[in-house]
């Protein structure tokens, strides 16, 4: 089965995620697509992350209707940054022989691929395929990579002369652009839409479910300090309701 790990912080998940994965699922004939949300995200955050629980079950409630799509815990609690090397190597592992893993980003995450961790190796261990993005050309593709990969000047240039469709195949890295997506979406905006609580603009840009979850948990309603009475309100939906009734927070430690 040919299958794809799609990384990200998914903070929350939205129609652009959903699109770059449907589009790359038709054009590459995907089985799989694992929606694979950061616990700890290398990269310093400028902002502290919705907890991983909401994330993940914003993913699955987003990717439930499509049998191809799956979330994936594979960098939950690890309790270490989660690089993309050691998550490849790790989901290959477990892959058969004949399964094919692709590694699915947006073109503005692959700009920054030389700052990743190994990125010489992890392009040499799973073929990649970038997706468009509005605000970004893919045709920058070929001067992100790392600089032992780098083609020369010369062949930047019939890169980027080249239609945003194909594949280029260097060595030591293989990589699949698809220029059909052109969602103009992001978490970030999102995030803004919430805390203003407009409900109509939410539901533009996420699934109808995952819209009525970000209402239902209060999520994103402060910026990153959220108000008190939305940190209560996460804490009765994981954890004291389960440990501790509904009679409130316990102090006891462990
Ligand atoms: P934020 O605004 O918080 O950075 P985001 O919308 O960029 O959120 P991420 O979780 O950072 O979402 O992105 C995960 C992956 O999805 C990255 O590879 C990113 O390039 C890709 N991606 C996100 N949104 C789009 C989009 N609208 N079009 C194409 N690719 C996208
Ligand atoms: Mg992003």
């Amino acid at each position: 089965m040919k299958i794809a790990l799609f990384g990200g912080t998914f903070d929350p998940v939205h129609l652009g995620h959903l699109a770059v994965a449907r589009a790359a699922a038709e054009k590459f004939g995907l089985g799989r697509v694992y929606f694979t949300p950061a616990d700890l995200p290398p990269h310093k955050q400028k902002r502290k992350l919705t907890d991983f629980q909401h994330r993940f079950a914003m993913l699955a409630l987003a990717t439930a209707d499509d049998p191809r799509f799956v979330p994936s815990l594979l960098d939950a609690h690890t309790g270490h940054p989660n690089y993309s090397i050691n998550t490849v190597r790790r989901l290959k592992s477990t892959l058969k022989k004949t399964d094919k893993l692709y590694f699915l980003i947006g073109i503005d995450a692959f700009k920054d691929i030389s700052t990743w961790r190994q990125p010489e190796e992890l392009l040499s261990e799973v073929e990649f395929i970038v997706v468009s993005r509005p605000g970004h050309s893919l045709a920058d593709v070929g001067r992100a990579l790392p600089e032992s990969l780098r083609p020369t000047d010369l062949m930047l240039r019939a890169m980027r002369r080249q239609q945003a469709e194909g594949t280029i195949e260097l060595t030591g890295a293989t990589l699949h652009l698809l220029g059909a997506v052109r969602e103009k979406v992001s978490s970030t905006q999102i995030r803004a839409a919430a805390a203003n609580r407009s409900m109509k603009q939410l539901s533009r840009y996420v699934p109808s479910l995952v819209a009525e979850y970000i209402k239902k948990e209060n999520l994103y309603l402060g910026g990153s300090a959220e108000k008190d009475g939305a940190r209560e309100d996460k804490m009765l939906s994981f954890q004291d309701a389960r440990h501790h009734g509904h009679a409130g927070r316990s102090h006891k430690n462990g």
